[in-house]
């Protein structure tokens, strides 16, 4: 072998290693590629469901389970009547499989978005579809107080959009998410639908309770410095219900509306004055100040604080809080 062929041979090697190189890098590029395309592919085989208030979030997630990725758009502690949603919420809407809402009168704000995603294969849920919504005159014919709703009423059309605070209303919101969850995913229907009707099992249990516990109560009148937000429970059990702020806690109460609710408790011998958590306490812990009322939590479950978060509390946990306090405040002896 002369250095000419030598020479040749060292060239072809060469040609032969860079040709390898190139293929190795291709097919590094290629897999590399394959696994950032796998990604999203994997995380796609779950129905991707956004819901607005957190009794959706609990809904969704309790009928879904390991089939759907739940997310809420409200963040931890944010009060939902005067929550609007980012750019980003919008994006997640629209990238999702399901949007599950409680009705026009509880997101305005929602409206815009349907229009928005109308054509694109997104499931919109609203969970009202199907239940009788109560009016605002409702209350004042039912507790004879007139609420000044006027100048902060007009977005919810005298319409009381606090739904899930009724366990029947209940039954059809988790009905109308299997319904949109089915129609997406057929294969799984019996599962929805088995995890729902678990679900009803538990709250026929808690109605149950709230039932007997609230029909033996010396007081038959839920105070609240919170907003208008019980008036189906207070309906459901005959209970009447009055409430420092209106449908929407956007706007404070005037001191003349205070001073009725002062001379109200007053004459009524009313114990107890319940709060809301992500409404300023100021207003209740005023009326237990003029009064020497004591001061209970009845949360209304729009939305959960962090802490509530953390401890994962559910819409069930929160239902049966709210009726040991109820209890206390109402004086029911069981
Ligand atoms: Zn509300």
């Amino acid at each position: 072998m002369n250095n000419l062929q030598n020479k040749n041979i060292s060239n072809r090697v060469k040609k032969i290693l860079f040709a390898v190189g190139v293929i190795a890098i291709i097919a590094i590029g290629f897999f590399a590629v394959l696994n950032i395309a796998q990604k999203p592919t994997n995380n796609s085989q779950k129905i991707t469901v956004v819901t607005t208030l957190f009794p959706l979030y609990d809904f969704a997630k309790s009928i879904g389970g390991d089939k759907v990725e739940v997310s809420l758009l409200l963040p931890p502690g944010v009060e939902a009547h005067t929550f609007e949603p980012k750019p980003s919420d919008i994006v997640n809407i629209n990238e999702s499989d399901l949007f599950v809402y409680t009705g026009k009168f509880m997101e305005p704000w929602a409206e815009d978005i349907i229009r928005g995603i109308s054509g694109k294969d997104i499931k919109i849920v609203d969970t009202s579809a199907g239940i009788e919504l109560m009016k605002e005159e409702e209350h004042e014919d039912k507790h004879g107080t007139v609420h000044e709703e006027e100048e902060h009423g007009h977005e919810h059309g005298g319409i009381d959009p606090h739904i899930w605070l009724d366990f029947d209303n209940n039954k059809i919101m988790l009905d109308n998410i299997v319904k949109a969850l089915t129609e997406k995913d057929p294969a799984n229907a019996d599962y929805y639908q088995k995890n729902a009707t678990d679900y009803k099992t538990k709250l026929a249990q808690l109605d149950n309770q709230y039932r007997t516990t609230l029909s033996k109560c010396e007081s038959k009148e839920i105070v609240y410095g919170g907003h208008y937000a019980f008036g189906y429970l207070g309906k459901r059990y005959g209970l009447a219900y009055e409430s420092a702020y209106g449908i929407s806690p956007d706007s404070e109460p005037s001191a003349q509306d205070l001073a009725k609710i002062v001379e109200q408790i007053k004459k009524e011998k009313i114990k107890y004055v319940f709060f809301e958590e992500l409404v300023s306490p100021k207003v209740a812990e005023t009326l237990a100040k003029e009064t020497g009322a004591g001061l209970l939590l009845l949360n209304p479950a729009h939305n959960l604080t962090k802490k509530d978060f953390e401890n994962k509390a559910s819409f069930l946990s929160i239902m049966e809080k709210n009726l040991v306090n109820l209890k206390i405040g109402l004086q029911c002896n069981e």
